[in-house]
């Protein structure tokens, strides 16, 4: 049976919980959500008929900010998944020490069953639905998984006519054109690729020698198998939603990606020297890094044993069960978790929601800069940890956050 996200998110509370020694009370806190929202969304479609389509907005927490988290557009949405995914977004901006909290959404649709004017229509009524929780000192959505930076200008467009005046800040990853930041795009690939360097300088590993499996080709996939085919290293598997290609001596990352952005699917792609490989069979593949980079819910106990590599680099929210957790810590693997590995993407969202609120806006240079010191430096207080307490990276990456949540909770106390 499939594992419930929400179920797992608690169980990764309870582990670190046990850790820290954390009292009941504040474990109690950390597992509760502070509020959802369901909303209908009905839609004329082009062909005169109405549908109705089911969206929600979680706020896990915002103890130490606004609530700040993704927009997911997917079959797979549904409310336990939205809470699990917000609950991970509080560990993450506290891990960088964002003064944000742990928010998404999302909208169970098939985006590409729908034509431009439809989709318009449903991202434009769910932010009409929702328009009294988000703002920039209440919520602040941005892209997920089949969401982009069209569909940000136009909820930041409703919202601002709702308001009667131009409010950029209400989401993040908007078009440059309309007070979106430079590298907001790459930035959560931009991220997993600092954080690769500095865990192969702790392993003394050699980047360019070093083999990779990238699970997803979409916008945080797609940008690391990028990077990381630049620096020289054989990106020797990647999939999309439509099959997994395998070829031992290194893809052609470059022609692959400009297949994908045509908006082609890797099953049709002609390389007669490739492999076409099937998601279980990508995630078991020999090599040094792997990247799972799709949706949650992907190494588990059925195939944790198998999983050959030195590094797991998540990309995705939650492809880790904690059941495989331990299986891959019992092996040596280490795993970059979620939390610390993709936040470059909420790290550069917040750069992008401080150049709107001062209205200046920084250069790409500066932007990647800044990410690097962020992530760098909870990347190092979480290995140093994780070598004290001879404990996974990801429970140590959970001390630091969830050790930052708990101390704004026992300062602002329970009101009232
Ligand atoms: N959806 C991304 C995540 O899961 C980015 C969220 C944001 O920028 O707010 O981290």
């Amino acid at each position: 049976m499939a594992v419930n996200p929400f179920e797992m998110a608690k169980k990764q509370i309870e582990i670190v919980a046990e850790e820290m020694n954390l009292n009941p009370n504040i474990r109690q806190f950390l597992k509760r959500i502070e509020r959802s929202l369901i909303v209908s969304i009905p839609i004329m479609m082009d062909d005169g008929t109405v549908k109705i389509f089911e969206g929600y907005r979680v706020h896990h927490s915002t103890i130490r900010g606004p609530g700040k988290g993704g927009l997911r557009y997917s079959l797979g949405v549904n409310l336990d998944e939205v809470k699990a995914l917000a609950t991970w977004m509080t560990w993450k901006t506290s891990l960088l020490n964002l003064p944000l909290g742990g928010a998404k959404g999302g909208i169970c649709v098939d985006p590409f069953k729908l034509s431009k004017k439809e989709l318009e229509k449903l991202t434009r009524r769910f932010t009409a639905e929702i328009i009294n929780i988000i703002g920039p000192d209440i919520d602040i959505p941005a892209p997920d998984i089949n969401t982009n930076a069209q569909i940000m200008a136009w909820i930041m467009d409703t919202y601002s006519m709702q308001k009667g005046r131009s409010i950029p800040g209400v989401v993040t990853g908007k078009p440059i054109e309309i007070g979106g930041s430079v590298g907001r795009e790459t930035a959560t690939g931009m991220g997993l690729y600092f954080v690769l360097q500095a865990l192969i300088d702790k392993l003394s590993l050699d980047l360019k020698s070093l083999k990779i499996v990238v699970q997803g080709f979409g916008n945080v996939g797609g940008t690391i198998a990028d990077l990381l085919y630049k620096q020289g290293c054989k990106v020797i598997a990647v999939s999309d939603i439509s099959t997994g290609i395998y070829y031992e001596d290194g893809l052609d990352i470059k022609k692959l990606i400009e297949w994908a952005k045509q908006g082609n699917l890797l099953k049709d792609y002609k390389n007669n020297k490739y492999k076409f490989i099937g998601n279980d069979d990508l995630l078991k593949s020999k090599c040094d890094v792997l990247i799972p980079a799709a949706i949650e819910n992907q190494i588990t106990e059925k195939n944790a044993e198998k999983i050959d590599c030195k590094i797991v680099l998540e990309g995705a929210n939650g492809p880790t069960t904690p059941e495989a957790d331990t299986i891959l810590f019992k092996k040596g693997i280490h795993v970059v978790p979620d939390i610390l590995a993709n936040s470059g993407g909420v790290c550069v969202s917040y750069f992008e929601y401080l150049q709107d609120i001062h209205s200046y806006f920084w250069k790409l240079e500066r932007i990647n800069e800044e990410l690097k010191g962020i992530i760098i430096e909870a990347f190092e207080e979480t290995y140093k940890i994780s070598k004290e307490r001879k404990i996974s990276l990801r429970t140590a990456a959970y001390i630091i956050a969830v050790s930052r949540i708990s101390k704004a909770i026992e300062l602002r106390g329970i009101f009232p």
